[in-house]
Formats: C-alpha cells, sequence, structure tokens
C-alpha cells in the first residue's frame, strides 16, 4: 500500500505524524505528507490506523 495525504483537507493537527512518524512528515507548508514510497509491511497497522483517525479524513490508501 502506499498512503496519500490531500493537503486541502488536512487541518496540521499533527495525529498522523505522532500515530507514523516513518511515513507521515511535516510539509513545507506545516500539512501532512506521506512518504512516497510504497509503505513497509510492519507500518501498515500503523498507517491504517492513522487514516481512521485523522479528523477530517484527508488521509487515504493509495
Ligand atoms: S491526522 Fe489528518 S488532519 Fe491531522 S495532520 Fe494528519 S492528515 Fe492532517
Amino acid at each position: 500500500m502506499k498512503a496519500y495525504v490531500d493537503q486541502d483537507l488536512c487541518i496540521s493537527c499533527g495525529l498522523c505524524i505522532s500515530i507514523c512518524e516513518e511515513v507521515f512528515f511535516w510539509s513545507d507548508d506545516e500539512k501532512a505528507e506521506a512518504i512516497e514510497e510504497e509503505v513497509p509491511q510492519e507500518l501498515e497497522n500503523a498507517v491504517q490506523e492513522a487514516i481512521e483517525s485523522c479528523p477530517t479524513e484527508a488521509i487515504s490508501e493509495v
């Protein structure tokens, strides 16, 4: 799987980054961004948790 953050929906709450900082990080305009690479298998559960926890449903699996 890969993760994608819709920058227009992200409200910069930081939850996804605190859940999985290996995949999510702050972009230059202080929105969350996801690594472009495939999510390592051992981090897929954490990414799923981030997807479900995001208050604006900005994160999707692609
Ligand atoms: S959890 Fe959602 S709203 Fe919060 S920083 Fe991550 S993508 Fe943005």
